[in-house]
């Protein structure tokens, strides 16, 4: 069935400058002088701590003594595609190591009620052809992605030289043994010939630095700790029958709190969802997988849908082109091509496609301000969640179930946005606009280490590269890269992630890019029996000159936007190249685009020089 545009209000009904007025006074009401320094690490007193695991028993050992030719740092999806890119490669003597109890990185972690994919899960499984899968669901259960996961890493023998349960606390570059010592919490020592970064992006959880948090005596824990044994219920059935006689607060509203606030709504005795910045929320759509549609894709239909999403979600569409994906995520760009369909497609320069664009994304976020508006019955209620601010400042949602909840009797919208977060916990609960909650129990889906300094997000002790220097103070400025994956004195290490590549709408199609770009670095240095691969200085500067020469300056409309992780919370800083920036996905990419990035890497492969690399040998072989 064609795609068809979304009804949105006309332009005309659309006071583009109040509304511009409107998103500054909201963004203001947030920002806040701390920054990143707001949030605090869940660490002592907490319960549910990043270290521990609430899924699975975690058993004791001896220390390891192992060398290995590659460590994978990471089991997530960025983990495990690395492992099946290096097989496929033939490199065979990989180590995945993860401090979780199996594959799956964040679907792992996260088994909190109502867990779900939030993206086209057709597009964000990888491997689907290959693997012959296809997702029971447009956007499939969490459960279903975290056994998907196994299911590769057992199709490609990635279980064999695992080791779980084991976090990884740093990492020294050991110049005459020329590789890269490994220190775990397990006290084992690790010689790997490469490492390949997968450690994510969301997987060190934050809390809200909230005066008094530690002096509250009930239950606390976050979102990717979820403790069914307090609840009640599990992630395939969750029934949260233990909280029937519980007063639970829930601090956040992103992506995570959208998911479970219906299922702790329809279970808690009272439910007070704390809440600073609204989200965007629209209808979800997601009816199982249509056999007869499968039966219709050809092969290459995976490639394809992430082309065409990227288009959707990002680019702009072509004249002419579906829209596969059809969702909120595609909907500005979709009603623009049909408006400029209907105008015959006229050029336009940059700036003005720019410009048609920000008027349909005033025109959507109306639709979803009036979308809340019929749904939520009491009249103060609606006006606090409806989202005032660019459509890609935040993360959008969907979500069926989610306004709804605000109907029951037993819940309660508590808006701290006025006073830029929780005011203050207690020893019963916490204190909103002068007045003190008593809770059972307090929920915190406050998000995750995205965009805070390395040592926060990668909590690494240690991380020396040649000469002792420390990748803390090699990148204090900014990222410094070849190509996004690899840095000068740091050799034979790879990272996967955001750091100065390009940007993919799909983030496990851009992690499958950059795992397959290392397993050929990786092969190629293997095969010609080199001990080490780096990136020269000037290869590096060249490419980072290049980098920044031709970025796209997003930092007036980030600054625009509400804080967020997206824009590192509204904090700047001064990059490697003296201007100012906000540190974010969406300010380290690759400005010409990603099929430009990915012609780039393309040519450098086909041209098989290594070129740039320092290509040191290796006298033992
Ligand atoms: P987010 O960082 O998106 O949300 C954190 C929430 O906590 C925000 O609502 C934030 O408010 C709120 N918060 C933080 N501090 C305070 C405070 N002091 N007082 C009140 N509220 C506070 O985390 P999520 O876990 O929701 O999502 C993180 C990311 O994980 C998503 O953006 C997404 O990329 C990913 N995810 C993906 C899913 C998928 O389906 N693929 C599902 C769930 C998550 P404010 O907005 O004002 O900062």
């Amino acid at each position: 069935m064609k795609c068809k545009p979304t009804a949105i209000p006309p332009a005309e009904e659309i006071d583009i400058p109040a509304l511009r007025e409107k998103y500054r006074q909201e963004r203001d009401k947030r920002l806040k002088r701390e920054g990143q320094k707001q949030y605090v690490q869940p660490v002592d007193d907490f319960e549910s701590t990043y270290e521990g695991d609430p899924h699975m028993p975690v058993k004791s050992r001896e220390p390891l003594s192992k060398e290995v030719e590659v460590a994978v740092l990471g089991a997530g999806i960025s983990g495990i595609l690395a492992g099946v890119d290096l097989k496929k490669a033939g490199v065979t003597d990989v180590c995945t190591i993860d401090h979780a109890g199996d594959f799956g990185g964040v679907w792992y972690w996260n088994r909190y009620p109502g867990i779900q994919c939030d993206n086209d899960a057709y597009c964000y499984l990888p491997l689907l052809e290959e693997m012959g899968y296809m997702p029971s669901k447009k956007f499939a259960d969490g459960a279903e992605i975290f056994e998907y996961c196994q299911s590769i890493a057992r199709r490609f023998d990635l279980y064999d030289n695992a080791i779980f349960h084991t976090l990884v606390k740093g990492m020294r570059w050991d110049e005459t043994l020329l590789r890269w010592r490994i220190i775990t919490d397990r006290g084992d020592d690790i010689r790997a010939r490469f490492v390949i970064m997968a450690n994510g992006l969301l997987n060190i959880p934050k809390l809200p630095g909230i005066p008094g948090i530690h002096d509250y005596k009930g239950k606390m824990f976050h979102t990717a700790r979820w403790e069914y044994d307090y609840t009640g219920g599990s992630q395939k059935d969750p029934v949260l029958d233990k909280l029937t006689d519980k007063r639970v607060g829930i601090v956040g509203t992103g992506a995570t709190a959208l998911q479970a606030i219906p299922h702790l709504g329809k279970y808690a005795r009272e439910l007070y969802v704390l809440q600073r910045t609204p989200s965007t929320v629209d209808q979800r759509i997601n009816p199982p997988t249509d056999p007869e549609w499968v039966k219709t894709l050809k092969p290459g239909w995976q490639a394809e849908r992430h082309a065409n999403f990227q288009r959707g979600a990002l680019e702009g569409f072509l004249p002419g082109e579906p829209d596969h994906v059809c969702d909120f995520w595609t909907e500005v760009n979709r009603n623009l091509a049909a408006e400029l369909e209907a105008e015959g497609w006229p050029e336009l320069s940059p700036e003005e496609f720019m410009e048609r664009r920000e008027v349909m994304d005033y025109r959507v976020m109306e639709r979803m301000r009036r979308r809340v508006e019929s749904m939520v019955k009491d009249r103060d209620t609606a006006e606090a969640l409806k989202p005032y601010y660019r459509f890609s400042c935040k993360r959008p949602l969907s979500n069926d179930d989610y306004y709804d909840t605000f109907n029951l009797p037993n819940v309660k919208l508590i808006d701290v946005s006025t006073t830029k977060g929780v005011e203050e916990m207690t020893e019963k609960g916490f204190i909103a606009h002068g007045k003190e909650y008593e809770v059972d129990c307090m929920i915190f889906a406050s998000g995750f280490e995205v965009s805070s300094d390395l040592d926060r997000r990668w909590g690494f002790d240690v991380f020396e590269g040649r000469g002792g220097v420390s990748i803390y103070d090699h990148w204090a400025d900014g990222y410094e890269t070849l190509h996004g994956v690899m840095t000068h004195a740091f050799p034979n290490l790879f990272f996967i992630g955001y750091y100065q590549g390009g940007l993919n709408a799909s983030t496990t199609e851009q992690y499958h890019r950059q795992t397959s770009h290392c397993a050929y670095v990786i092969r190629e240095a293997l095969a010609r029996g080199l001990a080490s691969v780096e990136p020269s200085k000037a290869a590096q500067d060249a490419y980072v000159k290049h980098f920044h020469d031709t970025a796209i300056d997003m930092t007036d409309f980030q600054r625009e936007c509400t804080p967020s992780y997206y824009n590192n919370e509204s904090e700047t800083r001064i990059g490697s190249d003296g201007r100012e920036k906000f540190r974010s996905f969406l300010g380290e990419t690759y400005g010409p685009g990603w099929t430009a990035f990915e012609k780039m890497l393309g040519d450098w492969r086909d041209q098989g020089e290594l070129e740039g690399l320092v290509l040191v040998a290796d006298p033992a072989r």
